[in-house]
């Protein structure tokens, strides 16, 4: 298939036909320039930089400007080619998607978007390729994109026509024992932390300092995320309960803003961007070029407690529910227990819950009564999954060597050749590889629900719910029970102000498998995504009616979010508008739902 026949495919496929022309070609649906006051370029247009001004370019970052090929390119000629099987096999291996300058990690959004390829991208090596990359940017009134571990829901990690700036070989990690920010001498205490480069992803980080180290570093549950995107959109990891949102833990950033300069932003310098860049969005305020978080001593032991249990009728699953709520509110709502349950469909309560700090026999003896209650109705309630508690040294989280000999069906490797042991990903993680998304909900639920009187309504809301779709409870997702000091240093970030008092974030989300326009046999079906796109937006309806206030986090949300500048930030925004006015006056970096994009067309490329 030739490369224009190949592209054109993509864009007559009827459902996503609107979303191509959109995407791709989206001047005429913003209303054209003529009607605009700003308008970034494109390669069609005559004032796109020249071949001698991409070579300049390409000089100034060392070499390092690629032009971006679909991943898709290897299938242009023939779908059953070898090597097109290739790269369709190798997308399902989170890091070899993570190596591809133009893949990301969904494949898209019904009706929201589809991965598209940059047409350049500077595979930044080191800062001085951001700046330069930067400054060409905004010189020639280019559409730019930053991608980090390429892990964004919401498609902000990619854009047609525009210039990529990657960091993905940006992550050094060096270890500090008595770190203090620079300025911040003699006004802030040393304290341990560790600078990562805004390109490595967070296995990078545990193996460094966990693993080899024998310390704790607050991130992300999933290893493959990158850790300058998810501390920019605030970031919890399973152990938040106890040590607070990642971007709480960030004691200093090296980002490159607007207008080129390189700023070491902490307490002491440029403390409104420092303020912003913990939860105010990725992709909106800077390039970060580097993180210095702080790092914790680390628990003796981390653990897991998994089980499913299935009740018979619709009454012993609202029963469940009930007891299970009295249980946690009693036993397990404290800095020992993150992670989810899950209410589903067919009557199934699923529980993964992981606790620090807590060795194998005293965690059996939270769960004993609970445990107890449920064999006392064999009939009503059966163990689907028999529960199996198991606690390890907490150095060995994430030991892949340790992992696949005592949990080898947890974890799986980069098979690649070459790629560094340390490289695992959760068997967990497997189904999001290369998703496309049909619909995604989320919101906080407020520690008041939890109170004796209110956890009828809240059981009854959740059987609701879960007559439509899963509904899934992220305890390590709200800090409602977590210690005055992580909840302190969490209340000095730009993320709204209602995850403290919520004791747990619930979502409710579908996608089906990773989706190719054009490549058949791997394409979206939106009607199937749609009628699961209104049954999940019907199921979190159930759990809006007790929520007096809405509110979620800015990375794991619903791209169609109304009110997003509220929902995401509350009270805050204004504070954040005022750090974008003041960094970024010219609206070089856009994200759909980013600081100020309300004031550009939904693609970025025309200012209102
Ligand atoms: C499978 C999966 C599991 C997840 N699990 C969790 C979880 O456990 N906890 C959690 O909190 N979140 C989780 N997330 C959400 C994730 O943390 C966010 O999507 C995060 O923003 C991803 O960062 P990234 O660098 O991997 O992605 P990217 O898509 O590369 O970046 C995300 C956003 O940040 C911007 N960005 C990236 N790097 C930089 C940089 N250096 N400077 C400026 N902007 C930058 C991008 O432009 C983009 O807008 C998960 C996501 C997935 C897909």
């Amino acid at each position: 298939m030739k490369r224009r026949s190949f592209l054109k495919r993509l864009a007559e496929i009827p459902v996503l036909g609107f979303l191509w022309r959109h995407l791709l070609s989206p001047t005429e649906s913003a209303g054209g320039p003529a009607s605009a006051s700003f308008r970034r370029v494109r390669p069609s247009d005559p004032s796109w930089p020249t071949a001698a001004s991409w070579e300049k370019l390409k000089q100034d970052v060392g070499g390092h400007l690629i032009k971006v090929e679909s991943p898709f390119t290897a299938c242009e000629s023939s779908l059953e080619s070898a090597s097109c099987q290739e790269v369709i096999k190798n997308l399902r291996n989170p890091y070899y998607i993570g190596d591809q300058a133009g893949a990301t990690q969904s494949t898209g959004w019904v009706d929201a978007w589809i991965s598209a390829p940059s047409v350049y991208a500077v595979a930044a090596k080191n800062t001085d390729d951001v700046v330069a990359a930067v400054n060409f940017a905004r010189e020639n009134n280019l559409r730019v994109v930053v991608k980090g571990g390429g892990h964004s829901y919401q498609g902000t990690s990619n854009a047609a026509d525009s210039l990529l700036i990657w960091t993905r070989a940006m992550n050094n990690i060096v270890l500090h024992d008595a770190f203090v920010g620079r300025g911040c001498e003699g006004s802030q205490a040393p304290q341990p932390a560790v600078t990562i480069g805004a390109g490595a992803m967070w296995i990078d980080a545990y193996n460094a300092v966990t693993t080899v180290a024998g310390r704790y570093v607050q991130g992300g549950g999933c290893a493959t995320v990158g850790v300058a995107g998810l501390i920019q959109s605030g970031g919890f990891g399973s152990f938040s309960k106890n040590f607070g949102m990642a971007a709480a833990g960030l004691l200093e950033a090296e980002v490159v803003t607007a207008d080129g300069a390189v700023r070491t932003v902490n307490a002491c310098n440029d403390p409104d961007l420092f303020w912003g860049l913990k939860g105010g969005g990725g992709g909106s305020l800077g390039v970060v070029t580097k993180v210095t978080l702080r790092t914790h001593e680390l628990p003796a032991f981390f653990g897991i407690v998994g089980a499913t249990i299935t009740a018979v009728s619709d009454a012993a699953f609202r029963q469940l529910i009930g007891q299970f709520l009295g249980f946690y509110a009693e036993s397990l709502f404290n800095p020992r227990w993150g992670e989810t349950v899950t209410f589903r469909p067919d009557n199934t309560l699923s529980i993964a819950m992981l606790f620090q700090g807590l060795d194998r026999k005293q965690a059996e003896d939270v769960w004993k009564p609970f445990l107890a209650w449920v064999a006392r109705s064999p009939a009503e309630l059966l163990l689907t999954l028999a529960p199996g508690i198991f606690s390890q040294p907490a150095r060995k989280m994430w030991d892949v060597e340790f992992l696949k000999k005592n949990a080898p069906g947890m974890v799986f490797t980069d098979y690649r050749p070459g790629a560094p042991e340390s490289h695992m990903w959760w068997a967990s993680n497997q189904g999001e590889v290369g998703i496309f998304w049909h619909g995604y909900e989320s919101l906080w639920l407020p520690a008041s629900l939890l109170e004796k009187e209110q956890q009828k309504q809240l059981a009854d809301a959740l059987f609701a719910g879960s007559r439509y779709w899963r509904v899934s409870l992220h305890f390590n997702k709200g800090l409602a029970g977590a210690p005055v000091d992580a909840v302190a240093a969490s209340r000095d970030t730009a993320m709204n102000p209602l995850v403290l008092d919520a004791f747990a974030l619930a979502i409710i989300a579908g996608g089906g498998p990773p989706a190719y326009p054009g490549v058949p046999g791997h394409e979206p079906n939106p009607t199937v995504a749609r009628q699961q796109a209104t049954a999940i937006a019907k199921s979190m309806d159930e759990l809006r009616k007790i929520v007096p206030e809405t509110g979620s986090y800015v990375s794991e949300s619903n791209f169609f979010e109304r009110s997003w500048q509220r929902s995401f930030w509350g009270a805050n925004y204004s504070r954040l508008k005022t750090a974008k006015a003041k960094y970024d006056p010219t609206g070089l970096f856009f994200v759909h739902h980013g600081v100020g994009s309300e004031d550009w067309s939904p693609d970025g490329f025309t200012r209102y």
